[in-house]
């Protein structure tokens, strides 16, 4: 491809600015396309709002402590008793400002995502508002203008599934798009859904001081991750006093006076003030002109791509949430990246989900990375396991708490270290050790060999790795 190829992206979320960003570097003439803010659903509704939200539900939580560490409430000794220097002590003394906080939400979604078009500027990315679509062979069309595109990428992400019996209203059927515009927190707030954004939503509310009905249509929450990290985070919500509602499925919301009622599908009614539907993400793929293109879709209206990020079509690649590849931020971009750097005939690696970190934020959360326990117990990957209580663990009884785990996975022969499950406050943080000894291929020897400060959290990753050390094998 020559240096100045015109690129065009269809969607300005993680997979088309850091696409963009790639391009610009290697010399592409890009255009960004994008009809809802720069920064997409990603930082304006979905992945920075809700982790904005739940740094404020962590702190609620972490009072909860307070009383257990030694910090009561009352005047600091020796300040005057006029001062106004008070200590909040445990989350019943704490109390949210829902308009304060929410404002916090939005104003650093915008601030984020004019950092965004701050950066496209300053790589010369040009931007136009608008939608999108492909325009027969390398074109696209917005607002009545055709744009030449050597090669186009489409990102133009997904929105949340809404249920037939449920159309939410924006006031007390919801979203989780629609979270940050209500005037103050529900006082009851029922959660439809189990899966990681009904968990992240149920932990936080829970935390903010929502009381939390959450509906689960599954055995237990979060069905698709580790069975015993979500067994932890399941025990922690029933624990904090929310109601969780298994083997329940919704069939139908609606508005109540002045609340909502729920209808589950074995004729219960659970009422509350607000409902939160999170059931879901569809694509947005229709009108794109994808099918005129050559490209059919899947049976869920995904955009299918290989590991380098083509569709059918050439010289159209797709990234991100429209694709359907695990929807996360990370993956979207690397997706978008990957795509310019074939496009532009770079040297690429192949997308490697085996490789992908994940954290569900709950509190606390699951960080995740590599083979997981599911794989090991069907066979089809051969791994040891170990799996530590961080109850154990000195800097966690110091901190005061008492759920979580690290669990490791190796290859039995070599001592690679294949994957592993981190549950723990911060465990976002915690899971890059994991990640390094996954993507270095990096053996359980020599993380065991590898400082961890004591005490601290970390240091349960290197135990785990020492209790899968195997004995030298006698000559
Ligand atoms: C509540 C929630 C929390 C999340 N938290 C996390 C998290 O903590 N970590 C994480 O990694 N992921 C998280 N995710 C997932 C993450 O938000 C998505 O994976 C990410 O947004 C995907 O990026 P994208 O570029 O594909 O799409 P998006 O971010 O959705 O951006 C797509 C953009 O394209 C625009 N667009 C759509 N159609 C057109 C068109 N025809 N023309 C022009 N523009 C168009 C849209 O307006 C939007 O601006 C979360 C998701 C949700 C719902």
């Amino acid at each position: 491809m020559e240096p100045h190829a015109r690129i065009v992206i269809i969607g300005g979320g993680p997979g088309g600015y850091e696409a963009a960003l790639v391009a610009a570097q290697l010399g592409a003439e890009v255009t960004v396309v994008d009809s809802g803010g720069l920064g997409g659903a990603c930082v304006l509704t979905d992945c920075v709002p809700s982790k904005t939200l739940i740094a404020t539900s962590d702190m609620m939580a972490a009072l909860d402590t307070a009383p257990a560490l030694g910090i009561r409430s009352g005047p600091r000794p020796g300040s005057g008793s006029g001062s106004g220097s008070r200590v909040r002590s445990g989350a019943a003394l704490a109390a949210v400002d829902a308009p304060r906080l929410y404002a916090r939400v939005r104003e650093l979604a915008r601030a984020q995502s004019a950092d965004v078009a701050a950066r496209l500027a300053a790589e010369g990315v040009e931007v136009r508002r608008g939608t999108g679509a492909l325009a027969g062979p390398r074109a696209v069309e917005v607002g009545g203008a055709r744009i030449h595109a050597d090669i186009v990428l489409v990102a133009t992400g997904a929105r949340p599934r809404e249920l037939p019996g449920a159309v939410p209203d924006a006031e007390r059927l919801l979203t989780c798009r629609q979270l940050y515009d209500l005037p103050e927190l529900p006082r009851e707030l029922i959660v439809v859904g189990s899966g990681v954004t009904g968990a992240e939503f149920a932990s936080a509310y829970q935390a903010l001081g929502s009381q939390v009905t959450l509906v689960s249509s599954r055995e237990r929450v979060l069905p698709h991750e580790d069975a015993d990290a979500a067994m932890v985070v399941e025990d922690v919500f029933r624990r904090r006093g929310m109601t969780v509602l298994s083997r329940s499925r919704a069939a139908s919301a609606k508005r109540d006076g002045d609340g909502v009622s729920v209808s589950l599908e074995d004729g219960r009614t659970v009422r509350g003030s607000h409902c939160l539907l999170t059931v879901g993400m569809v694509p947005n793929t229709r009108g794109l002109g994808l099918e005129e293109a050559g490209i059919t879709l899947d049976s869920g209206g995904f955009l299918p791509v290989d590991r380098v990020s083509r569709t059918q079509a050439p010289g159209v690649y797709a990234a991100g949430d429209c694709t359907g590849v695990m929807m996360l931020a990370s993956v979207a971009a690397m997706q978008g990246r990957i795509a310019m750097w074939h496009g532009l005939g770079e040297a690429v690696q192949p997308l490697r989900l085996s490789h992908v970190a994940a954290t569900i934020f709950t509190e606390p959360e699951i960080a995740t990375v590599g083979v997981s326990q599911q794989a090991v117990e069907s066979g089809e990957a051969e791994a040891l396991v170990v799996k530590l209580p961080l109850a154990t663990n000195a800097r966690a009884k110091m901190q005061g708490f008492r759920d979580g785990f690290v669990k490791l996975f190796a290859r039995r022969s070599s001592g690679m270290v294949l994957g592993g499950v981190v549950v723990a406050p911060r465990a976002s943080e915690l899971i890059l050790g994991v990640s390094l000894a996954v993507e270095q291929h990096l053996t359980v020897d020599e993380i065991a060999h590898t400082f961890a400060v004591y005490p601290s959290l970390s240091g349960s990753l290197t135990e785990a790795a020492r209790r899968l050390m195997q004995p030298a094998e006698d000559e």
